[in-house]
């Protein structure tokens, strides 16, 4: 019998899909060739025709449909995701209802895309909002239905096709979520799902001629890898990657809630929103630091199908190696606990001894590992806040009104809350500042990122006599 500990060689021809809790294989899923991403864009190219020819409301009508096959197999897609990515059952009965409701807001977007009349002399003007026609979604593996569905469906709303390339631990949610599409009456070859390495699959995807356009999740050093290849073909790219998100606690703020470990321990911290940088006021950093260590002792860190578990695993040994790397044994911390292995467990912590310049101050980590950092004043925090290539997103915690107005306009981040930890909502938009992305999803024009706008000039002079 192997080691369950080994990892599992790398084939290029197969994906081996394992149970992050468990390390058992959950299955494993042929890896698309570049030669089979040129026959999904010749397919995608022709169902796009297609597609873009029905009326918006008809659209919409089928993305309904595909809303409610989605809705009628929440709990499967859910332990599919609890299986694959190792995420706690509730979450990913979210995750599963959150691409259903993105669905259904595409598909009002699908019957409102509208184009303008602009005022000219001598004639009309007016624009359309064409489709870009196949469009390539490169997802990540910490959330891969929510983000499978941000990029694909506003897409789909206005008129694409998709060629959707998931991580390659966490293929087997989008893959149902392409048969569901399928069975709602779809055109076949719409919504098709490439499971493959990123350097094969998605570096055709990238690289292809008859994509349109790329929407990248991911690292950003990938994403930069990405952008570099799009400009090649000034092909545009939409890309969301990294965080390293402030926390700013106030002295004012109701400090329990403020300094709650759930805002960098959701998904086992592999959150690119996560709130890893906790910015305290020297007066109350002592309080937050007691409260902190009290609540790590608390969380129940276990097996992510048990509805009484509040974290789950990292997602592979790989990304277990690297959160190992920033924490050493004798590092300043405060714990948590974890389960030994089989599966890949970190104990949720707080580092208190970090440096704001140091690596575990200012890389992502996307692991269950934030650091605490006093500041002095508000001039102090925000220059701390800002203090990273970084800028997705971020809270501030004040009960002061004009505090918590400068203060959020001074951080350079895509998406802050005040008072709140939470990011994402599929109605307001998402993206990230400096190098945590180009361009947002979701919210209002999320469907008009998918499409070019042209303008047509008919003039009413009539012919020269
Ligand atoms: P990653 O960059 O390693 O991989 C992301 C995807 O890109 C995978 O599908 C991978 O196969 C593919 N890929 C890899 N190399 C490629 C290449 N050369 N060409 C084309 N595709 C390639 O990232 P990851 O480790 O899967 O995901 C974690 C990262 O994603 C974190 O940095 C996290 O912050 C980021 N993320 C960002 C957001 C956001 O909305 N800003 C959301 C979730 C995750």
């Amino acid at each position: 019998m192997s080691d369950p500990h080994e990892p599992l060689p790398s084939d290029p021809h197969e994906l081996t899909i394992l149970n992050p809790a468990t390390e058992e294989v959950v299955a494993t899923v042929p890896a698309a060739t570049a030669e089979d991403v040129d026959a999904a864009v010749v397919r995608a190219t022709r169902a796009q025709a297609t597609w873009a020819a029905l009326p918006p409301a008809d659209r919409a009508r089928l993305l309904r449909r595909f809303a409610d096959g989605v809705d009628q197999h929440i709990e499967e897609l859910a332990r599919l995701e609890v299986r694959e990515a190792g995420h706690l059952l509730g979450n990913a009965r979210w995750e599963a209802g959150n691409a259903r409701d993105l669905l259904l807001y595409a598909a009002g977007g699908a019957e409102r895309l509208l184009g303008k009349q602009i005022p000219v002399p001598g004639g009309w003007d007016v624009t359309f909002q064409e489709p870009l026609g196949v469009v390539a979604v490169i997802a990540p593996w910490n959330f891969p239905m929510p983000i499978a569905a941000w990029g694909s469906f506003p897409a789909l709303a206005a008129g694409n096709a998709i060629v959707l390339k998931p991580a390659e631990t966490t293929p087997l949610t989008a893959l149902r979520l392409a048969e569901l599409a399928l069975d709602a009456g779809l055109p076949e070859h719409l919504f098709q799902v490439l499971p493959g390495h990123g350097h094969i699959t998605g570096r055709a995807l990238v690289d292809h001629p008859d994509v349109a356009k790329i929407v990248f999740t991911g690292s950003t050093r990938t994403g930069r890898e990405v952008m570099e290849r799009c400009a090649r073909s000034v092909k545009p790219v939409t890309l969301e990657l990294g965080g390293k998100s402030p926390n700013i606690v106030f002295s004012d703020a109701d400090l329990k809630t403020a300094v709650d470990p759930f805002s960098f321990l959701d998904n086992s911290g592999q959150d690119c929103c996560a709130r890893t940088r906790i910015l305290v006021h020297e007066t109350v950093y002592d309080e937050a630091r007691e409260l902190l260590a009290d609540a790590l002792a608390a969380v129940v860190v276990g097996d992510p199908a048990d509805e009484k578990t509040q974290m789950g695993p990292l997602i592979s040994r790989q990304q277990l190696d690297r959160v190992r790397s920033f924490v050493s044994d004798d590092a300043q911390a405060l714990r948590g606990g974890a389960p030994d292995g089989p599966g890949f467990w970190f104990p949720p912590t707080v580092l208190t001894g970090e440096r704001p310049d140091s690596s575990a101050a200012r890389e992502e980590i996307f692991g269950p590992v934030a650091v605490l950092l006093p500041f002095t004043d508000e001039a102090d925090a925000i220059r701390l806040a800002n203090d990273t290539p970084y800028g997705l997103a971020g809270s501030l915690w004040t009960r002061d009104l004009g505090r918590a107005l400068r203060v959020s306009r001074a951080v350079r981040a895509g998406n802050l809350s005040v008072n709140s930890h939470s990011s994402v909502r599929y109605w307001t938009p998402f993206g990230g500042f400096k190098q945590s992305g180009l361009g947002r999803e979701l919210g209002p024009d999320a469907l008009t990122a998918f499409t070019e706008t042209k303008n047509v000039f008919i003039s009413t002079e009539g012919p020269a006599q």
